[in-house]
């Protein structure tokens, strides 16, 4: 069974093919992905309508060349599967519209996925994929969440932001830095010349005794200190801030996780979502969990931010235990907002 993945719901074009048989984790046999960054990047972050127009420009070439790559025609594909929500409601109309409209003209079924469900089974498509049950740390520009995962679709939240996102902590932070956008991995590539405990900055909710999180007060710590420094900041100081920032969110991140682990007795940590990307996190956590006999897995490092390959699987893995319900009506609906606990 071939599926083909579509995702375009913020700034990122996806599309991607899998295999998938009755068992065993589904294959990827070709991805194409287009980055809208240098075009939001002049505004400081995502302009939806911009996004919306660009999706359109690039999905039909993307899928012509993934179809190339894995030396597939159309008549190839089985079932058509894209990005329902959540995200920018206008950006998800498109991947959906073309979707519908090429399984239309194929005859073949469409599944709408959720996002987050894609973004938290991509580490199935890594050389060591995990196995269920686990905890999984899902850290995108959009969520931060804690959950129990028992199996495809048994998602139970434990805990999650309050506020702002881990993935929004850093933008926003490198924003005040002065370090364009996205600023997650340019903050982190600062964060290499400082040190991480140079500045005093808060953790919140890190002794909350629950699984919550929260980083506007560190938003506004960061604010403070860049206000501090005024227009004549050196270099040096501004490495040293965003490494206590990048520490501040790691250390949180890393505490909470343990929790979850502890909580719920599982020895699997699964790591979703572009700030899994960032080194320290990982660092600290492969240090954290291999001291507790805790065994972590990350989606590969070109997996973490958005792409059709999350979308094709999460589908692909849905079909496989009976669990999606592919269509053959094309009308289709997006959902800029859903809970994927409710999935
Ligand atoms: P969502 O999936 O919640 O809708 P999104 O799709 O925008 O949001 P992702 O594509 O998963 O989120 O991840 C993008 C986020 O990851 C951005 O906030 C970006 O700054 C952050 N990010 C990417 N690489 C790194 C890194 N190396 N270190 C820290 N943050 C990073
Ligand atoms: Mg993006
Ligand atoms: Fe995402």
């Amino acid at each position: 069974m071939n599926v083909l993945g579509v995702e375009s719901s913020c700034d990122e074009t996806g599309v991607a093919l899998v295999d998938a048989d009755t068992s065993g984790v589904p294959k990827l046999l070709a991805q194409a992905l287009h980055s809208q960054i240098d075009m939001h990047q002049a505004y400081g972050g995502v302009v939806p309508e911009l996004a919306s127009r660009d999706h359109i420009r690039r999905v039909l070439p993307l899928t012509g060349h993934v179809l190339s790559e894995s030396g597939r025609s159309l008549e190839d594909i089985d079932v058509v599967a894209y990005t329902r929500g959540p995200g920018l409601a206008g950006a998800l109309l498109v991947g959906a519209g073309v979707a519908c409209a090429l399984a239309a003209a194929l005859g073949k079924p469409v599944v709408g996925v959720h996002h987050l469900e894609g973004h938290l089974l991509s580490p199935f498509l890594a050389a060591d994929p995990p196995e269920f049950p686990f905890v999984a740390l899902l850290v995108s520009g959009g969520h931060t969440q804690l959950m129990r995962v028992d199996d495809v679709g048994s998602y139970e939240l434990l805990g999650e932001t309050i506020d702002d996102a881990a993935g929004e902590a850093f933008d926003k932070s490198a924003k005040m830095l002065g370090l364009g956008y996205p600023g997650g991995p340019a903050l982190a590539r600062l964060a290499e010349f400082g040190s991480g405990d140079a500045f005093e900055l808060p953790r919140p909710l890190l002794h909350s005794g629950n699984l919550d999180f929260s980083f506007a007060g560190l938003k506004t710590a960061v604010r403070t200190q860049v206000l501090k420094f005024g227009t004549n900041v050196c270099e040096q100081d501004k490495a040293h801030l965003a490494a206590s920032t990048q520490q501040a969110i790691v250390d949180v991140l890393v505490k909470k996780s343990l929790a979850a682990l502890k909580q719920t007795g599982l020895k699997r940590l699964v790591v979703a979502g572009g700030v899994g990307a960032n080194a320290r996190l990982r660092e600290q956590l492969n240090a954290a969990c291999a001291k507790r006999g805790v065994k972590v897995h990350y989606p590969e490092l070109a997996l973490c931010t958005d792409n059709g390959a999350m979308i094709a699987l999460a589908a692909a893995m849905r079909l496989q235990r009976g669990l999606a319900q592919p269509r053959q009506e094309y009308g289709f609906d997006v959902q800029p907002r859903w809970d994927l606990s409710t999935v």
